[in-house]
């Protein structure tokens, strides 16, 4: 199964991701994540690319692609993968076509996430890791036994650096903007299927396993 998760910032992506990887044995391939992971290490391109993601604005194309080409050309892609935030903009989403063309790997489905503004702003303002479990977490909608869980493991809750309102605010904008076009630039192509992703988690995962 070779798919992209296509949504809004705070539709589920990376929580949908982390359950189908687990579940279908296949790896999530989160250019979000990967990007973190640079900014974490430190790197003169992880301090650059820090400064466009506290923005919300997305980092250049070309970086991001090199990241991707450079990921699925590693061995574990061969019974498919998740793409999580990628592609993003339609000169992403037109590399990636050329790119899997060139590995005789095409895309299975392309699934956009479906969910209502109000419940988006909620989710992201609301959205907590757990520093000891990894688990993500919402002040708004976990349950008491999901915070007990995570203090019980000596965890401390973790917010994302870009989840605060004005960079929320403008994430979404460059969402609207730059990543809904693919919406039809996958409809086009008959890769487009939608689900709505309001509603629990196991609920969401349920409606995307009946579609892919
Ligand atoms: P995410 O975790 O997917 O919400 O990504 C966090 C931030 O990383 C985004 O707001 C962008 O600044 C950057 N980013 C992640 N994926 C991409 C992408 N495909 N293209 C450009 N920027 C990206």
């Amino acid at each position: 199964m070779r798919i992209v998760l296509l949504g809004a910032p705070g539709s589920g992506k990376g929580t949908q991701a982390k359950i189908l990887m687990a579940e279908q044995n296949i790896p999530q391939i989160s250019t979000g994540d990967m990007l973190r992971a640079a900014v974490a290490a430190g790197t003169r391109f992880g301090k650059q690319a820090k400064k466009v993601m506290d923005s919300g604005d997305l980092v250049s194309d070309e970086i991001v692609l090199g990241i991707i080409s450079e990921r699925l050309n590693e061995p574990d892609v061969e019974n498919g993968f998740i793409l999580d935030g990628f592609p993003r903009t339609e000169q992403q989403a037109l590399d990636l076509e050329e790119l899997l063309n060139d590995l005789e790997m095409p895309l299975d489905a392309a699934v956009l996430m479906d969910v209502d503004f109000d419940i988006l702003m909620k989710r992201l303002t609301g959205r907590r890791t757990c520093s000891a479990t990894g688990k993500l977490l919402n002040v708004h909608f976990s349950s008491p036994e999901e915070f007990e869980e995570c203090r019980q493991a000596g965890g401390e809750l973790i917010q994302r650096e870009d989840d605060n309102e004005e960079t929320i605010g403008n994430r979404l904008n460059v969402y609207r903007e730059q990543t809904e076009p693919l919406v039809e630039f996958y409809r086009d192509r008959d890769l487009l299927k939608t689900i709505d992703a309001d509603g629990a988690v196991d609920e969401v995962n349920k409606r995307l396993l009946a579609i892919i």
